[in-house]
């Protein structure tokens, strides 16, 4: 019986031209070169294909050679586990030589390369992420991936713990894949590996932990993961606060768009010392920290029914903590109870001005020696003019100087 093998549409990124080059360069001499993991899953699931990584049975010298002698730059990325970025055409490309993981303590592996793909498929974490597709599309399938696709299954190749055990964030990859691609319930031997090998994730650097939580922050269901998470006891090895999982979840649905620091504030940020904690916990960025301090600071100030707070308050409010941090502030608050930001209170809030219009060079303009005093009026000018709603013309705005002026100087 023929049966006629199976393929990935080569469309988009895979209809690439560079492509085809780079894969025609790389299979030379009896070397085999197959496109793998995520590109060949997402093709096969019909979700778009943003990068391509590339496997092959070339050494890593051989693969910087051929590409270098064609005139393809080449970036060691991660040499010593046999990934070169190739960049052909403005496009990078991911190659890793076959290899397998002959020792492994949990968090990384010392590699051994080779010429066979079997125990390059063997060594990856699950079967849907261990496809290969050749220049065609033809698919190679080693481990049963193409079954497990079909059914929307997300399991370890091989004995999950044993697995675990190489590398403990396949526990958190395993619940990002199986928020972004299952259906139905987690494969019970890998959820039970999980929670049982849960320690485990405390050996790991919190720079990976951080990468892998917030792609879960922002995956397909990621309300339903982030609570099995934390019914299993695994949510506590990533961040410390008691998570808000109904607030998440109102601000998921109500904001679809919401990125992960907003979602990891709906989730787990009350108070400035919170932040403190993700930030060192996540290894959050200063702009992230910052965000989720403005949002923490803001919350206790906002109105639980901003539709019956007076829009000078409103206004007050958005113009102190600024429009995008008190908004965002905002739709946390009433995430908390179910509901979301009016579009009528959506608009007051934007409506307010975002910058004081006093300044120094006005006050030293009329006359005024520098010094102190200068921000003493201004800060008087700035709480009269927010107290009297924003005034935006003269004469308002210039008694309200004036009178400061009088008052300070
Ligand atoms: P995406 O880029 O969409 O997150 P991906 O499958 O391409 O998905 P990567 O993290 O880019 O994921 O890894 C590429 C491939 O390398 C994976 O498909 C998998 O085969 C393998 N891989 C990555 N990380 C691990 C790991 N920790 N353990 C085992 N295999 C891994
Ligand atoms: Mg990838």
């Amino acid at each position: 019986m023929i049966t006629t093998p199976a393929c990935i549409p080569m469309t988009g990124l895979l209809a690439a031209n560079s492509l085809r080059r780079l894969l025609d360069l790389l299979a030379q001499d009896g070397d085999t070169a197959y496109i793998v993991g995520g590109a060949v899953r997402n093709a096969l699931v019909g979700r778009p294909v943003h990068e391509i990584d590339i496997a092959t049975s070339a050494t890593p010298s051989l693969v910087m050679a051929r590409a270098e002698s064609a005139g393809f730059k080449t970036i060691p990325t991660g040499i010593d586990h046999g990934t070169v970025t190739v960049m052909v055409d403005h496009t990078p490309y991911e190659v890793t030589t076959f290899r397998s993981d002959i020792a492994t303590d949990g968090r990384r592996a010392t590699v051994l390369f080779g010429r066979d793909i079997l125990p390059d498929a063997e060594r990856r974490d699950f079967t849907i992420n261990s496809l290969y597709a050749d220049q065609d599309g033809v698919i190679i399938d080693l481990v049963g991936g193409l079954a497990d696709i079909a059914a929307r299954r997300v399991r370890f190749i091989g004995d999950p713990i044993a697995r675990i055990r190489e590398d403990y964030l396949r526990i958190l990859r395993f619940f990002r894949f199986q928020s972004d691609y299952a259906e139905g319930a987690p494969d019970a031997a890998a959820l039970a590996a999980s929670k049982s090998e849960k320690n485990g994730l405390d050996t790991l650097s919190r720079e990976r932990i951080r990468a892998e939580f917030l792609k879960i922050l922002c995956s397909r269901r990621a309300v339903e993961t982030v609570a099995l998470m934390a019914e299993t006891g695994i949510l506590p090895h990533v961040i410390d606060q008691s998570p808000d999982i109904n607030t998440l979840r109102h601000l998921v649905a109500f904001h679809p768009a919401s990125d992960a620091i907003l979602r990891l504030a709906s989730l787990a940020v009350r108070s400035v010392h919170e932040c403190e904690s993700l930030r060192d916990k996540l290894r959050l960025s200063n702009h992230e920290f910052a965000t989720l301090k403005a949002i923490a600071t803001a919350l206790p100030a906002l109105p639980d029914t901003p539709e019956s707070t007076p829009p000078q308050q409103l206004r007050a409010l958005s113009y102190r903590h600024g429009h995008s941090h008190a908004l965002d502030a905002l739709r946390i608050k009433l995430a908390m109870h179910g509901t979301t930001v009016p579009d009528s209170v959506h608009t007051l809030i934007e409506s307010a001005p975002d910058s004081c219009p006093f300044t120094g060079a006005m006050l030293l303009a009329t006359g005024l020696a520098p010094g102190q005093h200068i921000g003493k009026i201004i800060t008087a000018a700035e709480t009269e003019w927010i107290a009297q709603d924003f005034p935006s013309e003269p004469p308002t705005r210039d008694t309200i100087l004036a009178n400061a002026v009088k008052q300070h100087a």
